[in-house]
């Protein structure tokens, strides 16, 4: 077991590296010009605590000013040619990825994640994002309908054909535990379709996103077609929320935010996708092939350092080998390298902030005094007092608030079950419906479980799967709407229905 902490490699980007010695002062976007804040915030470096950048908080009149550049470059924006709009995208991710090594380090500094986790995984996510829209620019399509109307003049005929448009003016409100790849998200199917953008990326996490925004002009987007707003949730992401001029918000956050900016969005029916919590479970039959499964069940909640909306949070282990599995589990987390996320041997940094790491010592303590034992982990480690050990709390009462509430931090609560239909209605038993996973070597467990899970997606020997092709979402408290794949594109896009008689 490894109680130390690994202490930061200086960065190798000068960007990086610079924010690393001294903050950095950033702007934000708005029609094409950077511009300062009245007030500014401050980010911080999790793992130390050190301020790495100030960045402005936007008022309101700066949020009016960014919906006006938004809504001022949309017609000519939405009038481009596909073809045009796909090779702006293809630019974009090209220049992404050859920045990519000093995104990572950004992101690192910016948000503690170990750097493998942005340079292998996040980042190479966000750039398949804009290559996959790209070709969605181009393959936007209506259909022509018959239809079976009887009162047309006589010797005329009808036809019928929908046309797909884009929505307008989109907010795209993004959360701060992935944010590069989740703005990629939001900003690639949103350009494919012809809108334009106003981007609020989360106060803990806003200084890659400033960056990706300056590498996007450089790929020759035309002024107001990405606007970037920093500052508050409370402030400018609910005048975003609450804009009359915003056509669509596009949210990633807790479901608590989701419920309030659905409220905001009433006064002009904006359309609104969410994608929300969740409190996902991951399900091992006594069939799983277990050097797959353990090993596969702890990255499913230890990655990222629990701090991902699909985390597999509640694992249900059959009686037959739960001994072997949560002794497995408990090993894989005693195993786990805590550190900078700037040292190339960190396994797991530390939370985005104090105050997350907070709530999520708060939830294991009172799992603890509800009688809960905890296997692995539960400590709050380091002088920042952000790192949180990899954790694993088992002898649980599925009505108690760690099994039920998402905690969004590397804490597994582990379950015993005898029986599948009764594992099922367990994994069922939560409001939210993210995600799930399956752990068997059947075909057939595996067919029958991934139809009676309620969750947006269900993973069969693996978790946390993410691809540009791949929507997803949540059902029930989750949220609606998807992200990535074909599906995404129906977020930006309206139908228009042509009828004519001839
Ligand atoms: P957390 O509570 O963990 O910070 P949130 O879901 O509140 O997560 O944050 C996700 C994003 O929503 C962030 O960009 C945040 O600034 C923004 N946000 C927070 N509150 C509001 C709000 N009332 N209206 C719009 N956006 C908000």
């Amino acid at each position: 077991m490894t109680l130390t902490i690994l202490e930061p490699v200086a960065p190798q980007s000068a960007r990086a590296k610079a924010a690393f010695d001294s903050p950095a002062s950033l702007r934000m976007l708005i029609g094409g010009a950077w511009r300062d804040g009245a007030e500014t915030m401050e980010s911080i470096d999790p793992a130390t605590g050190r301020v790495i950048a100030r960045f402005p908080d936007a008022s309101e009149q700066d949020v009016d000013d960014a919906v006006a550049a938004a809504r001022a470059a949309f017609p000519g924006w939405a009038a481009t040619l596909p073809a045009e709009r796909a090779a702006t995208l293809l630019r974009i991710a090209d220049i992404l990825e050859r920045n990519i090594d000093e995104l990572a380090e950004l992101e690192t500094l910016d948000q503690g994640k170990p750097l493998y986790v942005g340079r292998w995984a996040e980042i190479p996510g966000a750039i398949a994002q804009f290559r996959f829209f790209a070709g969605q620019a181009m393959a936007i399509e209506g259909r022509t309908i018959t239809p079976s109307i009887n009162y047309q003049p006589a010797g005329k005929q009808m036809a019928a054909w929908t046309l797909r448009e884009p929505v307008g003016v989109v907010a795209a409100i993004v959360p701060w535990n992935s944010p590069i790849v989740l703005t990629a998200m939001k900003l690639a199917p949103a350009l494919a379709a012809g809108c334009t953008i106003v981007l609020k990326p989360a106060e803990d996490t806003s200084v890659t996103a400033l960056r990706m925004a300056e590498l996007i002009e450089e790929a020759g987007l035309p002024a107001g077609v990405l606007n970037v707003v920093t500052g508050r949730g409370a402030r400018c992401g609910a005048v975003l929320a609450a804009h009359p001029d915003v056509d669509k918000v596009a949210f990633t956050g807790s479901t608590a935010t989701g419920r309030a900016i659905l409220d905001a969005s009433k006064g002009n029916l904006k359309r609104v996708t969410l994608e929300l919590g969740g409190k996902s479970p991951v399900i091992v039959l006594p069939d799983a092939d277990l050097d797959l499964a353990i090993p596969g069940v702890a990255n499913a909640i230890f990655f990222n350092a629990g701090q991902v909306c699909v985390a597999g949070s509640r694992a249900y282990v059959h009686a037959s080998i739960y001994d072997r599995v949560l002794e497995g589990l408990a090993a894989q987390a005693g195993a786990i390298q805590l550190g900078h996320g700037l040292n190339p041997a960190t396994h797991m940094g530390p939370l985005v902030s104090a105050r997350q790491a907070e709530r999520v010592a708060s939830f294991v303590s009172d799992a603890q005094q509800q009688g809960a034992s905890i296997v692995a982990g539960g400590q709050r480690l380091g002088d920042a007092g952000t790192y949180i050990r990899p954790t694993i709390v088992a002898d649980v009462d599925p009505d108690m608030t760690i099994v039920r509430d998402e905690v969004f931090g590397p804490v597994l609560v582990v379950q015993r079950y005898d029986d599948i239909d009764a594992v099922v209605a367990s994994a069922n038993d939560s409001v939210y419906g993210l995600a799930a996973s399956i752990w068997t070597e059947s075909l057939s467990h595996a067919h029958r479980l991934s139809r009676a899970i309620q969750a947006g997606s269900v993973w069969i020997n693996c978790h946390s799967m993410y691809d540009a092709s791949l929507p997803i979402g949540g059902v029930k408290q989750s949220g609606f709407g998807r992200d990535s794949g074909i599906a995404a594109m129906d977020n930006y896009l309206e139908w228009k229905t042509v009828c004519a008689v001839l």
